[in-house]
């Protein structure tokens, strides 16, 4: 007990000295890096949803942008987009700790509904202060560790009709553009969690079939992904790990409910393969707890929904503490993608990252400069903050 008081006034004690020090030696710039205002655009992309984009400006004219995109409800969450603004309103831009304990309490109070909207602002927030500061984000978050970020093609969000030829054809196209990583979910027809026996065979049989044909496309040797999207219970999930071992999974994802963790880490005990998952998780204290659980493998927190960049960062680092990999799960617009990238970058336990391949043909000129994919990695600007601006051309001619 006396050891921990002691530890406590050893953290409190330096911040109490310096507190007055720091504020007078803040820079003069910072007055005018107040956040003033809001923009937000909605980029109609396809059946699967929308992007939006959000954009903060300060007192002196900087901008940042950030990724809110499926939410699950745009309109709620621009409305809570303008909520959040309302309390950034007149706060420096580098207040990105005091944004996240004010933000948690909404989300908090929004079942959830608010996350997505806070994880942009957040976003943005790290882009003005790399524009204020004059460096790239990843700078600030410990460095660069890695030049390439790989990626995989999720061609689950492109991929029409969603039968085995449907998917073999968009799996080709993701080969033939230099990825060796393909995902899809080809269980997505199925209904949640399915009582009917039938119903369970007949979905079973067509995943299955979709996953093989794909295995066909890629070769042996590429990588294949399967996300289960959570159609099964544990009991049907344990049959299905028998059913995927021929096809040599590179990871399978969430076979059962996403926030049933003890299910999830019977399905992880069992599994032949590797699993992964935990898209859906928020802050640190649920990855803590899904992480110490044995849920996954590797853990994929989504920078749109987690919390946003300094949050994604930190659950790495509780994944790095516990040997977890990390690879984020990323359908995203080029912000958001990149978001993720700046800040994986500068992860030791990095694995790859997700990349929603194929939505629609001019997705790298959503960007200036235009998103660069080239041989499935990701080229990362060296600019400051995330490095890239929106090309308003192509948002205002796409726009929803
Ligand atoms: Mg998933």
């Amino acid at each position: 007990m006396e050891r921990r008081n002691l530890l406590q006034g050893l953290v409190v004690a330096p911040f109490a000295a310096l507190a007055p020090t720091t504020a007078l030696a803040l820079p003069r710039q910072t007055a005018e890096t107040t956040i003033a205002d809001l923009d937000v655009f909605e980029v109609h992309v396809n059946r699967r949803g929308n992007w939006v984009l959000a954009r903060l400006k300060t007192a002196n004219g900087l901008t940042g942008i950030g990724d809110a995109s499926h939410g699950g409800d745009d309109r709620q969450t621009v409305a809570y987009l303008k909520q959040l603004t309302d309390l950034l309103r007149g706060r420096q831009v580098f207040d990105v700790e005091w944004f996240r304990q004010a933000a948690n309490q909404i989300v908090a109070g929004s079942a959830g509904k608010a996350r997505s909207a806070a994880s942009a602002l957040e976003q943005c927030m790290w882009d003005l202060i790399g524009k204020t500061t004059g460096q790239p984000v990843h700078q600030l978050f410990g460095g660069r560790l890695h030049d390439r970020i790989p990626l995989y093609a999720n061609i689950n969000r492109s991929a029409d009709p969603r039968t085995p030829e449907g998917f073999a054809a968009m799996a080709q196209r993701a080969v033939d553009a230099g990825f060796d990583a393909v995902k899809l979910a080809p269980f997505d027809e199925m209904p949640k969690i399915p009582s009917d026996d039938a119903d369970v065979a007949a979905g079973t049989h067509h995943g299955i079939a979709c996953a093989e044909a794909v295995r066909q496309v890629i070769g042996p040797n590429r990588r294949l992904l399967i996300d289960v999207h959570s159609r099964f219970t544990l009991a049907q999930g344990l049959k299905l790990l028998r059913r995927f071992e021929p096809l040599n999974l590179f990871w399978l994802e969430e076979v059962t409910a996403e926030d049933g963790f003890d299910d999830l880490a019977a399905i992880n005990k069992a599994a032949p393969m590797t699993t992964a998952g935990g898209e859906a998780l928020h802050g640190i204290a649920a990855f803590y707890r899904y992480i110490r659980s044995g849920a996954v493998d590797i853990v994929m927190p989504d920078v749109k929904l987690c919390g946003g960049m300094l949050e994604l960062k930190k659950i790495a680092a509780i994944a790095e503490a516990a040997g977890v990999p990390v690879s984020p799960h990323g359908p995203a617009s080029p912000v958001g993608t990149v978001a993720a990238a700046q800040v994986m970058a500068t992860v030791p336990n990095f694995n790859i990252l997700e990349f929603a391949y194929g939505e629609v043909p001019w997705r790298a000129d959503l960007l200036d400069t235009p998103e660069d994919v080239t041989g499935g990695n990701l080229a990362l600007s060296k600019k400051p903050g995330l490095g890239v601006e929106l090309n308003m051309k192509t948002v205002a001619r796409y726009a929803a």
